[in-house]
């Protein structure tokens, strides 16, 4: 019970890696803002999960963003945790890529994290203690071919983690990265099987990741354990990368 009525928010929580998060906090006595694009979505994950509560939310919409966070303060309190995990990709190869599918893996994946950072920060900078942890990408830190829109949001967020870990240290609030490999999950469902057996081949941890596995860490980043812990990327990937 390390988060025992904490106010946890977590976008992207309707499935995958953020339902994992949010069935995790939840588990360990957090209130949990349960975040997805439509109402119907985030309420399958809130309603597994005892005292959460589910908001429809488009992430990279400034009007919203404010609007949703000013009413889960209303409902459950300041949150003292935020995981920003909302993601989308468009893969394709740079000379196909269409313009408007870069500027919303940017909008989604970066400006989405920026504008819930910016919801949440005065609360916690307020109560003097807070969490904000950004799920960024193995492809973040090394690229891809055909994910130079998803590689630039994730390599973004890394920028963003440490510079808001310098602007929220004095107030004790730390900002720390997730950098997941390969995770089973509906976005990498679509990928050929080829790429699985190969990933898998090459992992030292011989297998895909779990959305758990995410959670894990991202929980510990949470907790007090990790409290001298802040502008860090945590790469959790099996030894994918090493
Ligand atoms: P997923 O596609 O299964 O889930 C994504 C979640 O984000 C969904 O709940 C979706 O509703 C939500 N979302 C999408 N656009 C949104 C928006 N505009 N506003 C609010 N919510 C929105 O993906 P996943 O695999 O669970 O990935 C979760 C995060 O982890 C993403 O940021 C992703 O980039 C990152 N990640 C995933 C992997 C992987 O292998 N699956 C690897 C590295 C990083």
């Amino acid at each position: 019970m390390r988060f025992q009525d904490q106010v946890v928010v977590v976008t992207g929580a309707s499935r995958g890696i953020g339902r994992a998060i949010a069935e995790g906090f939840g588990r360990e006595g957090a209130k949990v803002a349960c975040i997805a694009t439509t109402m119907a979505n985030a309420e399958g994950t809130a309603k597994g999960i005892a005292g959460a509560k589910a908001y429809a939310l488009d992430v990279s919409n400034a009007e919203a963003v404010a609007e949703v966070f000013g009413q889960i303060e209303k409902d459950l309190g300041v949150p003292s945790v935020l995981v920003n995990n909302a993601g989308i990709t468009r893969d394709q190869l740079i000379m196909r890529m269409k313009d408007e599918d870069f500027d919303s893996v940017l909008a989604v994946n970066l400006r989405g994290s920026y504008l819930c950072s910016k919801a949440v920060c005065r609360g916690m900078m307020k109560a003097r203690a807070g969490r904000i942890i950004n799920i960024s990408s193995i492809v973040g830190l090394h690229g891809a071919a055909g994910q130079a829109n998803y590689a630039a949001s994730k390599a973004g967020l890394i920028g963003l983690t440490m510079a808001l870990a310098k602007e929220f240290g004095s107030r004790n609030i730390t900002v720390n990265a997730v950098a997941p490999g390969f995770i089973e999950t509906d976005m990498t469902a679509e990928l050929p099987q080829e790429m699985k057996d190969q990933t898998v081949a090459v992992a030292p941890l011989a297998r895909l990741g779990t959305p758990e596995d995410i959670a894990g860490a991202v929980l510990f980043l949470a907790s007090s354990e990790a409290s001298y812990i802040t502008g860090q990327v945590l790469t959790v990937d099996g030894g994918l990368t090493i």
